[in-house]
Order: C-alpha cells, then structure tokens, then sequence
C-alpha cells in the first residue's frame, strides 16, 4: 500500500490588536489528498455564526413553483416515448422528468417531495430513498436507450449559496458519454495506483481510516462514511460504496443505507446552523478500479449580507479551502450517524 497523508503546516504570526498588540501565530495545514494529489487549505479560525436564518417569507413568496404537487404534472417536460413512454418516473413521493434547460447529454430533475420548502432537520430517509430510486431508474432506463452514456452524477444543489435558484427540494441527474473533470481525476488516479500496488484504491484507504480511528465515521450496510484527509469543501463528509462502480447496480438495502448517510449529515449541518449544501455521486459503469462514491459539503450559509465561499483562492489558484480540522468534524458527526 502507498497510501500517504502528507501535509504541510504553516504559520503566520502578527501582533493582534484583539490580545494588546501582543504577537500571536496563527496556523494554517495545507493537505494534499493520497489519491488525486490535489491540495487543500484547511484554516483554523472561522467566522461566527449569525443563527439560523429565518425562511418563511422567502418560502412563502416563491410558493407554488413549477415543482410544487399543482404544477409538477402539468408544467414540467416529459421524457422521450423510447425512454420512458409514460413521460415521468414517480416513486412514493418523487416524480422525475428530463430537465428543461439541461447541461449535457442527458440531464434530469427528480423533484424530491410535495413539500415546497424544507429544513435541513425535516429530510427523511424515505425522502431519499425514493428520489435516489427515480433517479436510479432514470440512468437505467437512459443506459439501456444510450448505453455509451457511462459517466453520471446524482447531485443536489440545495438553495441559492449551493446553485439552485428554486427552493423546492430536487436532484440534478446528469450523464454523459464523457467524464467530468473531477470523475477522470478519480478514474486515472485510482486506476494508476491499482497498477503499481496491484490492489484497490478505496479497500485499502478504507482498511486504513478503519484502523487509523480519526476520520472514519461508520459503516451503514456495505457503505463506509468518513471525513476526507483533505476536503475540497466545508465540512466534507463521503461515502464509499463497496462493491459498485455504478450505482445501477445498488439494491434497496444500499439505497437506504445511502439515505441515512446524507441525511444524518444535514442533521449535523441545521446543528451547526448551516442550510445550504451541495452534494454528488460519482457513478461510472465499466470501470474495475473504480468504487461507487458519495460526497457532502455544506456551503456558507443563506444570511444577511451572505458571504460568498468560494474566493480567488478557490476560483483563481484551484486550491480548495475547509473551515474545520477533519479529526475534528468526525469527532463532532459520528453521533449523529446511526
Ligand atoms: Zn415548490
């Protein structure tokens, strides 16, 4: 195994007016991940929280959207005859249907539940486990109509700091022919350190955060969930899916179990009085060094005179930035995990 974390720490110091002028340092830990080798800034100190913010007018105003249960049948585009003749999937009380104004090959929305406005708190598991089942349905379906479409993501954007203009709960489904940037890093690092050590990236970082104790979160059926050793997001928590390189091959059991994984995290962010989050799983088919992967970031929350995360650091020099020491952030969920 050639699994390495390593990391620099550096340190700035400066006379702070807060403590009388006197010289203080204050440390900042570069990361670089074990397998993509990317690096991320993890700083020490972050802003206080303003509470929650208050979502009732907004939730009000923007009431009856095109997702809303009076609409989603009537306003919203309909698949393809050959894919779906019925023109939407709907299970339990998630309705899934291409997406009007897509961004690749085959992209679609999966509007989670009737309710048009939700707290981080009031998702379910069931909530989850029926949109992930329509979207599961949606990529099987388009895979047997275009089976060159082996690269797909299962995304949130959860309100406007995550990227969606509409507050309605939904997913992003979204397949290609092509992988995106951050799935070709995964694939050709993880398929490269197979061919030099002869065995699996994600057994062996799974084998070694069980061990290490610091970072590895639990185990729910096959998926392990763990805070990364260099987060390229706020509170940056991932599962790996044993087993599957793409999530049409995930049985019941293993969608529950995904669930519970996303929904325990937004229990901690609403804790922490966070309310936006992104989140993606990364499915590709075909691929034996490949591992089924989930990833989950809060954003900067909603809140007066909103703070946008991502800086000329993010933006300008690629180098993604974490406000919590990992150790720490998995000390602070695991109880939140079941
Ligand atoms: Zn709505």
């Amino acid at each position: 195994m050639e699994i390495k974390f390593e990391r620099f720490h550096l340190q700035s110091d400066l006379r702070s007016p807060l403590k009388g002028f006197e010289t203080i340092s204050v440390p900042t830990e570069v990361r670089i991940d074990p397998l993509t080798k990317r690096r991320s800034r993890i700083i020490t100190w972050g802003l206080p929280s303003q509470g929650k913010f208050d979502f009732s007018k907004m939730a009000e105003d923007s009431k009856g959207c095109f997702f809303c249960p009076e609409n989603v049948l009537q306003k919203t585009p309909q698949f393809l005859e050959e894919i779906v003749p019925v023109g939407r999937i709907c299970i339990g009380r998630a309705v899934g249907f291409p997406n009007l104004n897509p961004v690749g090959s085959h992209g679609s929305v999966v509007v989670l539940c009737p309710e048009h406005f939700l707290h981080l708190n009031q998702f379910t598991s069931q909530i989850y486990e029926e949109g992930l089942s329509v979207a599961i349905e949606i990529i099987r379906r388009t895979m047997a109509f275009d089976p060159d479409t082996r690269y797909w993501q299962i995304s949130q954007n959860f309100l406007l700091p995550g990227g969606s203009t509409i507050l309605h709960p939904h997913l992003q489904v979204i397949g290609d022919p092509i992988p995106t940037n951050e799935m070709e890093w995964l694939l050709d690092a993880s398929s490269a350190y197979s061919q030099r050590n002869g065995t699996h990236y994600w057994n062996d970082l799974i084998q070694i955060e069980k061990g290490l104790a610091k970072r590895y979160i639990t185990q729910i059926g096959n998926i392990h969930w763990f805070v990364s050793y260099a987060p390229i997001g706020f509170n940056e928590v991932c599962g790996s899916v044993e087993g599957h390189g793409s999530i049409t091959t995930v049985d019941k059991e293993e969608i529950a179990s995904l669930a519970k994984g996303i929904v325990s995290t937004l229990k901690y962010y609403y804790e922490k009085n966070l309310n936006s989050f992104n989140f993606s799983i990364y499915s590709i088919s075909g691929e034996a060094h490949y591992q089924l992967f989930l990833r989950v970031i809060s954003r900067t929350p909603l809140q007066p005179y909103y703070l946008n995360d991502w800086t000329s650091f993010e933006v300008l020099q690629s180098e993604l930035t974490a406000n919590i020491i990992p150790e720490e952030l998995c000390r602070e969920i695991r109880p939140y995990f079941p």
